[in-house]
């Protein structure tokens, strides 16, 4: 199984290093490729979108040339997790802060967000999140995090912290508010490469 880590902008190698280990703890051959060019998302089972700032994001993603793969690569069923900007980017719907800075979504999930909903950098923290694919609750970073606002359609909330919807699903699709990357905590990891 190779698991592609969109590597223009953001935190990237934590990502890479997030999906190998849970391959080991899954016991699962494979490895985490970083994604730049077309030609290295061609060789990919999956994706994961890090976090980073969704306006840069998507625009090296276009420029990169790999926007329309992705989301036909999307529409073919390869399993994406995005978290935080990655979040953001699969939405459908922004909020106007999104519409400013014209950023393209790649829209592939039923679910509108906010994109700071959480404030600034400085209001980054930690907290637990309920999640009903997990039997404890999972600890959260937050750094700058949106919100998926609402779900619709064939998009299910599977994560709340305090009643605020932080991580969703629709199908091969998962959304994450915050940075399951960064805790040390793989489960969310693991459980994607599952579905993978
Ligand atoms: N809120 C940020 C954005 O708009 C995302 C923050 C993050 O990925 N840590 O892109």
């Amino acid at each position: 199984m190779r698991v592609g880590v969109v590597g223009v902008q953001g935190d990237v190698s934590e990502h890479v290093d997030a999906v190998r280990r849970a391959m080991e703890e899954e016991g699962l051959p494979g490895d985490a490729v970083t994604v730049r060019r077309p030609p290295d998302l061609a060789k990919v089972d999956a994706l994961t979108i890090p976090g980073g700032e969704s306006t840069t994001i998507s625009k090296l993603l276009v420029k990169f040339e790999l926007f329309d793969d992705i989301v036909r690569r999307a529409g073919e069923g390869m399993p994406i997790l995005g978290t935080c900007a990655g979040c953001i980017l699969l939405a459908k719907e922004g909020d106007d802060q999104v519409s400013k800075t014209e950023t393209r979504l790649l829209g592939l999930m039923d679910m509108a967000v906010d994109r700071n909903a959480f404030g600034r950098q400085r209001e980054s923290f930690e907290g637990n999140v309920e999640v009903t694919i997990l039997d404890k609750p999972f600890h959260g970073v937050f750094i700058r995090a949106p919100e998926i606002l609402r779900t619709w359609g064939g998009c299910a909330p599977i994560g709340k912290l305090q009643g605020r919807i932080v991580l969703a699903q629709q199908g091969h699709l998962v959304a994450a508010a915050f940075h399951p990357e960064l805790s040390g905590d793989l489960r969310i990891h693991r459980w994607f490469l599952r579905l993978v």
